[in-house]
């Protein structure tokens, strides 16, 4: 029996098989669609043909009463959806001279001339209802087959996002097609997640669902709930939140999606500190991650990237001799880095990189993936030894991360 608060997703498009596309839409989708309390169960990838989209739907129809269908809707010989799904469902396409009249309009309104190849797109499943759109030509077609609910929109994300958040989410909501679902992400950096699942113990929220989503050492906890209704299943959220803010306090960063970079900025601001960096194998990756936050002038001065030697010693007052004693791959020189960064931009707080983000460079006693990660304040300079692993670009991402971990946690406790 199909589950009446379960979506299919199907995503049509060779390119996204051919692996040139990534498919979002469908990740969009399942967002917008968990929360409406509707669960997707299933995403397909099929390509452009008649088959593979048949294939979906039958699968679909026999499984759920939600279907999302996107991608080709558009003109060319290569977009069968449109057909696809009128001929699954055993209906005509019929000439609309409503669906014309606005696509014409609105090539008049941006002014360039119709190709006669548009019009196909007025051709509408019979009894099927056009999904408006404000960002392009093709409508969307929502299809009621008995108490199945299809709906196909466009390939082009700002098409889709348009008419899942303007029509389809809205018609489902509306129509009480959810269930009592609420989710709440909870995220920490600075604890992995087997030291978090020790420091819980053993759950005592048998209805509440509890996932662990790490990513570069830091670690969201998700928690969801189901109950009869949507202020039950939130204030059941209340409880466990409050659980885990009593165990993990020190190691939440922030709630949603609320990225560790703006955190650290937000600490910054409370105490009226400002920042500087100094990046030696990031190259400028943390100073890139603290001015995508909107307002980090705020608090953010400015960044050396001293790869070389004599730029650590010029611009950063690093002794060449501590360089040549320990290496620019070290504790010492990491410290110096940190300090230096704060004392030439006139800031607080220093943050100084340096390691080997390899392939090549390792030794025995600093291996590829050895990083030292120094944070100085008006109280202390500490400075951690990383040992990552292989892939340069990881090494690089981690030692970012890393660097903020360190930042928030000084910053909070201090
Ligand atoms: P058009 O009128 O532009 O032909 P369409 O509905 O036929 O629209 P497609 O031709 O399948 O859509 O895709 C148009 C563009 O949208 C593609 O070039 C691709 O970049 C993007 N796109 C398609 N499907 C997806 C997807 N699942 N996720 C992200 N982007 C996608
Ligand atoms: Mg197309």
């Amino acid at each position: 029996m199909p589950d009446p608060t379960s979506a299919s997703l199907i995503a049509v498009g060779d390119e996204i098989l051919l692996g040139q596309t990534l498919d979002s839409n469908s990740n969009y989708i399942a967002a917008r669609l968990s929360d409406a309390g509707i669960l997707v169960k299933s995403i397909r990838v099929v390509a452009d043909d008649e088959k593979s989209i048949i294939d979906a739907l039958t699968y679909s129809v026999e499984n759920f009463k939600i279907i999302i269908l996107t991608g080709g809707l558009g003109p060319t010989q290569d977009d069968l959806t449109r057909s696809v799904i009128a001929k699954f469902f055993g209906r005509k396409l019929v000439f609309r001279q409503d669906l014309l009249e606005q696509i014409e309009q609105r090539y008049r309104d941006r002014n360039i001339t119709l190709q006669e190849g548009v019009k196909v797109q007025a051709d509408f499943p019979e009894g099927a209802e056009p999904i408006p759109n404000k960002y392009g030509t093709a409508p969307g077609i929502f299809i009621r087959n008995n108490d199945t609910l299809v709906f196909a929109v466009p390939g082009v994300p700002r098409e889709m996002k348009g008419m899942v958040d303007d029509f389809i989410i809205p018609h489902l909501v509306e129509n009480k097609r959810g269930i009592p679902f609420r989710y709440r992400v909870i995220r920490t950096a600075g604890i992995g997640e087997s030291g978090i699942a020790e420091i819980l113990g053993e759950w005592a929220f048998p209805d509440i669902h509890l996932a662990y989503l790490p990513k570069f050492g830091c670690v969201d906890l998700r928690i969801s709930a189901v109950a009869d209704n949507n202020e039950k299943a939130e204030s059941r959220l209340d409880v466990a939140e409050v659980f885990i803010e009593s165990k993990l306090e020190k190691y939440i960063y922030g709630y949603g999606d609320i990225e560790l970079a703006q955190a650290v900025g937000d600490l910054l601001l409370e105490k009226g500190w400002k920042l500087a960096v100094a990046e030696s194998c990031t190259g400028g990756m943390l100073g890139s991650m603290m001015t995508d936050i909107p307002g980090s002038s705020d608090y953010f001065e400015g960044g050396f990237i001293t790869y070389s030697n004599a730029l650590k010693a010029a611009k950063l007052g690093v002794p060449t001799d501590l360089i040549e004693q320990f290496g620019a791959v070290s504790k010492e020189v990491a410290e110096k880095m940190a300090e230096g960064a704060a004392k030439n931009a006139y800031t607080e707080v220093g943050v100084g990189i340096t390691g080997i983000a390899g392939p090549t460079g390792g030794t025995p006693e600093k291996p590829v993936g050895t990083v030292f990660v120094a944070v100085h304040t008006p109280e202390e300079t500490e400075v951690i030894r990383f040992r990552f692993k292989d892939d340069r670009e990881m090494n690089r991402q981690r030692s970012v991360f890393a660097a903020l971990t360190m930042l928030h946690r000084i910053l909070k406790k201090s």
